[in-house]
């Protein structure tokens, strides 16, 4: 755990108890302050007199008393409208901070700090980037702890040894209450509309996202996926201040000056006098796709900065285990892989999966979002067959109509059989679980839901022939 440096014998208000609110009370306790704490939950707030908070609904507190309110970035803070414990903050003078700039203050200004600080964000693949950041750090020889929103909360994180790196995925929810992080190298991927009901609309969302870079000088580094249009705009506003850090522009597809490129799946590194190669991330089965080349590509020039010259890039992407749920292998059966793709609760994420592919056998379906799969259309002609479950099925039926084989599964369970008895005679070497719905018809969530696809393809590997061939490729 990190201590929470600069409160002792204050008091502060923590409002909205999971993991990031229980991790500030953790701190602030071992700080020396004195933590009131709320949440609507029983349990949260049980949770939180056992961390050392005095529990305290927001109505009893003397707002002349308190130092600062730690927010979670679950609770609004401008949008839909500022929660009341926020006008009432606002109305005492009371700063509102969150778990981020809890730890900014506690690990202390930038001249003091003995571990490097690293920020990613972005609307899709802060988490990919932010563990495969901390994977490449950590294999390369730089001791990384990797937190914030994925995994522990910043706070709870092990205090980093002198020399190695915090590498922290950071929301937009988050940005907005960090004021003093300074990132010593930082990342933002790709920005396309999300959360705009709690940023108001998309400027709202751009600059809580632009958030990352501020504090930044001329020996930070800031890499910038330059595909999109609105990150493209703030890595050119960031390559015009006049003090500000030094710009790595990424591009996936493109050859960038200056910056870092992947170009046919070649990662290549154009920031000195020589263009260098980096890795051949075709030879990677956890970074297939152009998106996930962009957030090797992002990893990259994060890391690129802390290690040595020679570090051997290659071997440790090859050695990236991937995150559960996202394009994450999960068996191979005779000549079929199986994967599962949960995480990809609307038609962009499963775009992504259906472009790693050419002909894949396709499990899709759950609770639709608005515009189904109508947009995935042009990469009809990849799908050999559909195995439709959930709530969508008639919609997504309607939608691939002649265009596609599909069939009417209901259950995962259904839809897996199914798949797995085509799988022989479709020349598909691919079972694709990537629902393009979100899990709440039948799953509390993706995670449950890619457990269950899991298990499901366990019991069609233990069925199977060994002698075909088989291997289990994740634990
Ligand atoms: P996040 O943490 O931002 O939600 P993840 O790394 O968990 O992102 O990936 C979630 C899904 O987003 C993946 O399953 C994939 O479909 C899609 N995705 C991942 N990386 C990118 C990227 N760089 N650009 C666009 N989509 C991506």
């Amino acid at each position: 755990m990190i201590v929470a440096r600069g409160m002792e014998g204050q008091k502060v208000a923590v409002f909205g108890l999971a993991r990031s609110g229980l991790a500030a009370i953790r701190a602030l306790v071992a700080g020396g302050a004195e933590v009131l704490a709320w949440d609507d939950r029983d349990g949260a707030r049980t949770e939180a007199a056992r961390a050392g908070a005095r529990v305290q609904p927001p109505e009893a507190l003397d707002w002349s008393a308190l130092a600062s309110l730690v927010l979670s970035p679950g609770v609004p803070l401008t949008h839909p409208a500022p929660h009341p414990i926020v006008s009432a903050a606002r109305a005492a003078g009371v700063e509102v901070i969150g778990d981020i700039e809890l730890f900014a203050r506690a690990l202390g200004p930038k001249a003091e700090r003995s571990a490097r600080v690293i920020g990613i964000t972005g609307t899709n693949g802060k988490s990919t980037t932010t563990a495969l950041t901390g994977h490449l750090l950590n294999r390369l020889g730089c001791p990384a702890r990797v937190g914030g929103n994925i995994g522990e909360a910043a706070l709870g994180l092990e205090p980093a040894p002198a020399g190695g790196a915090y590498v922290l995925e950071l929301s937009s929810y988050q940005l907005d209450l960090t004021q003093s992080l300074a990132p010593d190298a930082a990342a933002l991927l790709n920005i396309s509309p999300d959360h705009l009901d709690r940023h108001g609309d998309m400027a709202g969302y751009v600059a809580a996202k632009s958030r990352l870079f501020r504090g930044q000088g001329p020996s930070d580094v800031a890499v910038v996926g330059v595909d999109d249009p609105r990150a493209e705009g703030i890595c050119a506003a960031l390559g015009r201040l006049r003090e500000g850090p030094r710009v790595v522009p990424v591009s996936i597809g493109r050859s960038v000056g200056s910056g870092i490129a992947v170009l046919g799946g070649i990662l290549y590194d154009r920031t000195g006098p020589t263009v260098q190669t980096i890795a051949d991330l075709n030879a990677c089965p956890t970074l297939r796709g152009a998106h996930n080349w962009q957030n090797a590509a992002v990893a990259y020039g994060l890391c690129r900065p802390f290690l040595p010259d020679g570090a051997r890039f290659e071997e440790a992407f090859l050695s990236f285990p991937g995150l559960a749920h996202r394009m994450e292998q999960v068996a191979r059966i005779g000549a079929t892989v199986y994967v599962n793709d949960s995480k990809a609760t609307n038609a962009d994420a499963a775009e992504k999966a259906l472009l790693a592919f050419d002909r894949i056998l396709w499990i899709a379906g759950g609770v639709p979002k608005e515009g189904g799969i109508e947009p995935l259309r042009p990469l009809f002609p990849r799908i050999a067959k559909a195995y439709l479950i959930g709530e969508a099925a008639p919609a997504f039926a309607k939608t691939l109509g002649e265009a596609v084989p599909h069939e009417r599964c209901g259950t995962l369970a259904a839809a897996v059989r199914s798949a797995a008895r085509d799988a022989a005679g479709a020349g598909a070497p691919v079972v694709l679980f990537s629902p393009a719905c979100a899990s709440f018809d039948q799953y509390p969530n993706f995670e449950v839901r890619g457990e269950h696809f899991r298990t499901l393809v366990g019991e069609l590997l233990a069925a199977a022939d060994p002698q075909k061939g088989t291997a289990a490729c994740t634990p």
